[in-house]
């Protein structure tokens, strides 16, 4: 059993311990009590650069068949017509599933098992990926960062990799110290600092090198992002339309004209290519602040981020906690999905408040 296995071992002990102990009585029955759970999905298939963001098929298949047949699963337009005054109407111990960006695996992998289980759930749509191959700027870094490790010399040697110095002087640092994988993620969690523009002139400006260098840049052969005739042909009054505005831009890295744009300009052409209302929007990364949430107001019903909580009565409607779940968060150290793993993540991260 190496490390990562043994771990995920300990960490199965525990979690059949938590479910069978006092604590999760008490848990059940105080801390959850009249709360609802938010489960925020990214992608559901069985490889992806960013382990963080997927769930494999088979994992979300048992974990919404175990869902579906102990908790109530409620729409997001459920519950924000319930909220506040209406709040005994939720069922208790409700789930409300959602998926953010609009991956082409929700099309294909998600959709049909939530359409099995007869599960309502909201996809937020970032309308400039719909249909792309890889519009998703972290994907794209990755891809050439790939390229930029395996011919490091060649970059070290070159001044100001990247026209903006600080951004070229941290990407140095980071090939020079040699973090392996870890590079694209410290990377790509350092971009996350400035606005929109400035990451992809800095993606521009890694592919302008490769392309110097005659180095091939890795591309997907598939399309990572659902089209519109796809989205359309999901007839089921179950799965609702969100807005994750159009370029899945971190808007506190923003200036107002931007963030407006952003907010209204998606959803209105959600509704346009869809034909649907569009009532609810999710903020990119999480990010917001006081002049965003306002902005988010005058256009949708309820705003989520990716903080862990759960919902209360007296939850900001455009603060709405969700919890993240990824594949290690709801499987044993085989991989298999467990209901003692899920109940137990949901506990660990409905603590982040
Ligand atoms: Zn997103």
């Amino acid at each position: 059993m190496n490390m990562f296995n043994l771990r995920r071992g300990i960490k199965f002990i525990v979690a059949v311990i938590f479910y069978y102990s006092g604590i999760f009585v008490f848990y059940k029955r105080f801390i959850r009590k009249g709360k609802v759970t938010i489960l925020m999905f990214h992608r559901v298939t069985d490889t992806f650069f960013d382990i963080s963001l997927l769930v494999k098929k088979n994992t979300f298949e048992e974990c919404m068949k175990y869902i579906a047949q102990n908790y109530p699963i409620i729409s997001m337009d459920f519950l924000i017509q319930n909220f506040d005054k209406k709040w005994e109407d939720i069922p208790e111990d409700s789930f409300v599933i959602t998926f953010d960006d609009g991956w082409i695996d929700f099309y294909e992998s998600a959709y049909p098992i939530l359409n099995h289980v007869k599960t309502p759930a909201t996809v937020y749509l970032t309308t400039g990926f719909v249909s792309s191959k890889c519009s998703y700027w972290q994907e794209k870094l990755n891809n050439l960062l790939t390229q930029i490790l395996t011919n490091k010399k060649v970059f070290l040697k070159t001044d100001n990799i990247v026209s903006t110095p600080e951004i070229s002087l941290k990407l140095r640092d980071l090939i020079l110290k040699n973090d392996g994988m870890l590079i694209t993620f410290k990377f790509i969690n350092y971009l996350k600092e400035f606005p929109h523009d400035k990451i992809l002139k800095t993606i521009s400006d890694l592919e302008a090198i490769l392309n110097k260098h005659s180095m091939k840049i890795s591309e997907d052969k598939h399309r990572s992002f659902a089209n519109w005739d796809e989205l359309n042909s999901i007839k089921d009054s179950n799965i609702s339309f969100g807005s994750h505005t159009v370029n899945h831009t971190i808007l506190t890295n923003e200036k107002t004209n931007v963030i407006k744009e952003e907010i209204s300009k998606s959803r209105d052409i959600i509704e346009e290519k869809t034909n649907r209302n569009v009532l609810h929007f999710t903020y990119p990364n999480g990010n917001y602040n006081d002049d965003i949430k306002k902005i988010a107001s005058k256009s949708y019903k309820s705003a989520c981020t990716t903080k862990g909580g759960f919902i209360s009565k007296n939850s900001d409607i455009y603060n709405l906690n969700r919890i993240g779940i990824n594949d290690e968060m709801i499987t044993d150290w085989k991989g298999n999905f467990s209901k003692y793993i899920f109940t137990f993540s949901v506990f660990l991260e409905s603590l982040k408040k």
